[in-house]
């Protein structure tokens, strides 16, 4: 595999819907395909991407904000399916003629230029990975949501990543005192659910050094978070981080994050 770079578009961020575009010179793949077929068809669009160019979806877990449009993207566009064998079996794909299967922490070639680490994470009885990927380079990128606890194996992963996409689902005072029920507020916060912005500033103050380009804050709840308290939470327990600092929003597409060897004519 020879040095490649990558880029890394947010289509759609949140409970609404997720997907990431994941770019190189002759490969496109998705991370999570959580829009309706022509919302995911307008949105590529929206960055001259035809929806028949993309290889390959990748799926971090069966839950609709991240798979909904899945089947009928493979169907119309004939992108090929890679997902856990749990995650294809709850979506009631055909494991041999629909979905490429991957295991947890053993790397996968999805296109001849774009690999993927899948780790495992708890989420919600869902077998969820965040997955570490890379194009060849020294550069990795992580994108990981929907986790109700940091692991030591993600940790380890993250570590050193150029680009890192993570959530941060709730501020945990919003949560507390707003209109959910407490049995939805408990599995929220539980360890099956989602990262609060403490949880991940607090992992990114351990994690984020001159490594690590760019942050993306991600899958933020509508209704218990905000993006400057998610910011503000990051920032201050990484006050010397002097990266690029983003929070994805509903409606993509945003953002172009590079990551690998950037050759030089992509920098003119
Ligand atoms: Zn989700
Ligand atoms: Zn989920």
């Amino acid at each position: 595999m020879t040095v490649m770079s990558f880029e890394i578009i947010h289509l759609g961020s949140g409970s609404r819907g997720n997907a990431t575009l994941i770019q190189s010179e002759n490969s496109k793949v998705l991370v999570d395909c959580g829009l309706s077929g022509r919302q995911m068809e307008k949105r590529l669009g929206r960055i001259g991407v035809n929806p028949q160019s993309v290889d390959a979806i990748i799926l971090s877990h069966h839950h609709t904000d991240h798979v909904q449009g899945a089947e009928i993207f493979q169907r119309r566009w004939g992108a090929e399916i890679l997902a856990n064998f749990t995650t294809c079996a709850k979506m009631g794909l055909d494991p041999v003629n629909q979905c490429r299967i991957f295991e947890s922490l053993e790397r996968v070639d999805v296109t001849t230029e774009i690999s993927i680490l899948p780790v495992p994470v708890p989420h919600d009885g869902a077998e969820n990975v965040g997955f570490i990927i890379s194009s060849g380079g020294n550069e990795r990128a992580a994108i990981v949501t929907d986790l109700g606890e940091i692991t030591d194996e993600i940790r380890k992963h993250l570590q050193g990543c150029a680009h890192i996409s993570i959530e941060a689902n709730y501020d945990a005072k919003k949560l507390a005192l707003g209109p959910y029920p407490s049995s939805l507020k408990s599995r929220i916060s539980g360890r099956g659910g989602h990262l609060s912005n403490r949880q991940t500033a607090d992992l990114m103050s351990e994690i984020l050094d001159v490594e690590t380009k760019s942050l993306v804050l991600c899958h933020l709840s509508e209704r218990n978070n905000a993006p400057h308290l998610a910011e503000s939470e990051v920032l201050y327990q990484s006050e010397n981080w002097g990266g690029d600092l983003r929070i994805a929003g509903r409606d993509g597409p945003e953002f172009s994050h590079w990551v690998g060897q950037v050759e030089p004519e992509i920098l003119i």
